[in-house]
Parts: structure tokens; sequence; C-alpha cells
């Protein structure tokens, strides 16, 4: 009878479950040790963990798989150990079906092009890999339910449950599902609540955490086309986009890729930060038509190859929501803006704050005490605190044109240095270790202020 319930709500349930219903669909209430909201990679990651930690979990979501999410879908080598710690072996090789990888970063600017191996370090692997959303996703929240989790798919949640009138402490959420059959409300009580709902985060806005406007964001815009550029075997990166109209356009002060994906598709795409005077002026996506036809012609990416139609999302970076522990809901991922300020990526962080949070709240569950909650948001701070305040500056500097412009006529051609700016901008260090590189990078994170 518990197990019907649940599944009705559109759950997978296990045997592990502890789920109770009421009697009428209207007014269905079901309760977890956590729920989690949203299955992007910050929730399907948070919901494995936790069910590995041997919890009944709620992972709901609003969309059914599998769907689509506009991405530059590409997993550094940092991404790549997020995944092993998820025990997703064989997609981290890259070798399965719907999954490329790659060996390094094809950089261009100031009129050179630079081949940059991923590098060899003790604490990540040195190769990425490339999976479009649809098939990520899908996978991850799919690893979730092995894990033990419950999924509901095309649920939507409306909002928190709090313990008290005096609104201190959440305790659960509130959701509605449209069904063939009509609608159906409930809601699930858990003493955990983990927000995963992306970068707009409405559940972080109904909690009364805002985003923080100080802090940067970026925008981009991404299209897939069918290239010969789909086996290059690297990513590709571009400092310096031009407006191509027909004559030497103006410089842009974002950056461009192209990712290859299995399936002769490439991901093509590129961004700008809050920091530029263009950010709210641009058309991104007629922008991103303008640089791609000026790109060589044997790449063969033009409308004709264009596949689907070229999508535009934001990117919450540097921390722009905080604190990650809020009225006792624990935000990851974008809701909590941990995109990376130097390079865009979010899939990392996503997954490995999902871990960090699991942690905690398995140890809140254990200790009955939401004291343990705040260890969330010390790792966080203490893993990239100081490194995301450090991309903060850096953003600042390259908001401006001819700053850009300097850096990368200057940089490309020292390939020393361009190493170096490399590993600092897809955060490859060593913790532990002897070397310059990895000394000067966690130093300099070190040496600014988490706050
Ligand atoms: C153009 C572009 C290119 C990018 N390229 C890269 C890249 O190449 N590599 C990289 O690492 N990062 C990239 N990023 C960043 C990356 O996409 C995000 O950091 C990542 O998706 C964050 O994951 P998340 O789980 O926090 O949020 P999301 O992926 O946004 O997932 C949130 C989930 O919550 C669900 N949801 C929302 N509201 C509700 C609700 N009320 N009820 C239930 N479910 C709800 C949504 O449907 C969604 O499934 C890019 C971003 C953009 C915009």
């Amino acid at each position: 009878m518990v197990v019907l319930a649940a599944r009705q709500a559109g759950g997978e349930a296990t045997n592990r479950t502890r789920t109770t219903a009421a009697t009428t669909p209207r007014a269905r209430v079901t309760h977890a040790d956590a729920v989690v909201i949203g299955a992007g990679p910050a929730g399907s990651a948070a919901a494995a963990f936790l069910a590995d930690a041997g919890r009944d979990v709620i992972l709901v979501e609003k969309d059914g798989f599998p769907r689509d999410k506009v991405c530059g879908d590409g997993l550094t080598p940092r991404a790549v150990k997020a995944l092993q710690s998820l025990g997703l072996d064989e997609e981290a090789q890259g070798r399965l079906p719907g999954w490329d990888r790659q060996e390094g970063l094809r950089m261009y600017g100031g009129g050179v092009v630079l081949d940059l191996p991923w590098p060899v370090l003790d604490e990540f692997p040195s190769h990425s890999v490339t999976a479009t959303r649809s098939l990520f996703d899908h996978t991850l929240a799919r690893h979730a339910v092995k894990r033990g989790a419950q999924l509901w798919e095309e649920t939507d949640v409306t909002g928190p449950l709090y313990l008290t009138t005096s609104r201190r402490r959440v305790s659960g959420v509130a959701y509605r599902r449209d069904g063939d059959g009509g609608g159906a409300e409930g809601v699930i009580r858990a003493p955990i609540v983990i927000v995963a709902d992306g970068g707009s985060s409405r559940f972080a806005v109904q909690l009364g955490l805002h985003r923080d406007g100080r802090r940067p964001m970026g925008v981009a815009v991404r299209a897939y086309y069918r290239s010969p550029r789909s086996t290059m075997g690297m990513m590709e990166g571009f400092l310096d986009l031009r407006r191509h109209d027909g004559e030497e356009g103006e410089l842009l002060p974002g950056y461009g890729w192209i990712f290859p994906l299995d399936d002769g598709l490439v991901n093509v795409g590129w961004g700008l930060i809050s920091t530029s005077e263009h950010f709210r002026t641009t058309n991104y996506r007629k922008t991103l038509e303008q640089w791609v036809a000026g790109l060589p012609a044997a790449w063969d990416l033009s409308p004709d190859t264009m596949v689907g139609r070229p999508r535009s999302a934001g990117l919450p970076m540097g921390h722009n929501r905080r604190p990650p522990v809020h009225r006792g809901a624990l935000l990851v991922g974008d809701s909590a803006g941990m995109v990376n300020p130097f390079n865009g990526e979010g899939i990392s962080y996503a997954i490995e704050a999902a871990q960090f949070a699991a942690e905690a709240a398995d140890d809140a569950l254990h200790t009955r005490s939401d004291r343990a909650l705040d260890a969330y948001a010390a790792a966080v701070a203490d893993a990239w605190g100081g490194y995301y305040r450090l991309g903060h500056v850096f953003l600042q500097a390259m908001g401006h044109p001819q700053v850009m412009r300097l850096c990368t006529e200057y940089g490309m051609p020292r390939r020393r240095l361009m190493d170096f700016v490399f590993r600092t901008m897809a955060h490859l260090v060593n913790h532990s270790s002897k070397d310059a590189t990895d000394l000067l990078i966690n130093t300099l994170s070190r040496a600014v202020p988490a706050a």
C-alpha cells in the first residue's frame, strides 16, 4: 500500500523506502530523510551520495528525462574526477556510445594556436570527456536511482514547508504534478532539504535568499553543428572573438569554444561576463552566427549544418548566492552560484558540492543536530572561496577588451606562462605538491580572503 502510493506520486519505490501517504491524491503527505529539488548534476549527485549512505532520498525533477539543458557539454579532468567519485568509471573514460574523450585544449588567440595537453597530475586524470546534457543528466539521474534514491519526474516543487510558523527552519517541500488524470498536489516532509534547482532557484528566492548582484554572472549561447571537427580529439578555446560581418570586427570580451561530441556533432558557443560593458546590449545568437561565419570553411559550421536552434542561458558565478546553508536548507550547484569565474565550468563543482552536502546531511541525521550542516558551508569556503575571489578580480580585468587583448597578445606566444594560465583557469592543482605552478596557484588562492 505504501509502496503503491509512492509509485503513483512518480517515484520508483525501493525496498528501503519508509514512505507513508495520506488517502486522497490531493492531500498526499510523503516522508523521507531527504528531499532534493532538481535532478541536474548537483541534485542527482547529492541524491546518489545520500542514498549510498543508506538514507531514504526523494529526488524531484520538474521535467521528464531525457531532457535538454543549455551547456557546452564539456567535462574537464576536474569533472572526470567528480564522475569517478560517483562510481561512474566507464562514463569517465569517455569510450561509451554518446561519450567523446579529449587529450587537451587547443587555444586560439593573438594570432597564435597552442596545443595544451591536459597536465599529468597526481590528483586529477589527464583527459576530458564530453556528452550532451540530454545523455549526461539522464545518466546521473539513473545512477541516483540505482543507488537507491526515488526519482519523481515531471513534479514541480512549488515551495518550502516550515517546521514552525516562525519559518526559521525548512522541513520539506510542497509539489504539484500535472498528469493525464488531472493534477496532483502534495507535500514531502524531510529533515534534510537540498536545493539544486539551478541558477534562477525559485526555491532559494522563496527562502528569501537572492543573488548578490556584485558577484559576477555570465551569459552564454550554444548551438550544435554536424562538423568534421567532431573527430579532433581536443577541446578548442578561443580567447579573441571578433564579430565578422564582412570586415574585421570589434574584439569581444568573451570567450568561445568548440567541443567535439560523439556521432559527428560539435557544441559551439561563446559567452560574456557581467563586467563587460556589452553584457546587456549584445545579441548573443547573432554574434554567434557572425563569429562562426569567420571560421575556416573546412570546419563546415554554417546555418546548413546547424542541428536545432541556438539557445542561451545564464552562468551564476563566484558563489553569487550565499550562504549555502539557509534556514536549514543546503544549496548546491548553480542555485548557490558555484560556476568557476575563470572558465565557466559548473558541473564538477556541482558534483563536488553535492558530496560535501551529502556528508554534512548524513552527519546531521546521525547526530540529530543542525550544527553538522555548518560543515557544508565551511567545506565549500575552504575548497574554493579564495580561488573564486581571485576569479572575480580576474573577471574585473578581463571585462575591458583592451586588457584582454594585451593579455592575449603578450601571453599566447609564451608557452610556460600559458601552461600556468591554463592550469589556473581549469583549477587543476595538486594541493600537497612542491611543484612551482601548484605552489603559486595555491598561494594566490590563499592570499585572497574567501568571504
Ligand atoms: C551556455 C552554457 C555553457 C556551459 N558549459 C559548461 C561546460 O561545458 N562545462 C561545465 O562544467 N559547465 C558548463 N556550464 C555550466 C553548467 O551548465 C551548470 O553549472 C550546471 O548545469 C549546474 O548544475 P545544477 O545541477 O546546479 O543545475 P541545473 O543543471 O540547472 O539543474 C537544475 C535542475 O532543477 C530542475 N528544477 C528547477 N526548478 C525545479 C522545481 N521547481 N521543481 C523541480 N525541479 C526543478 C531543472 O529542471 C533542472 O533539471 C554551462 C552553462 C551554460 C549556460
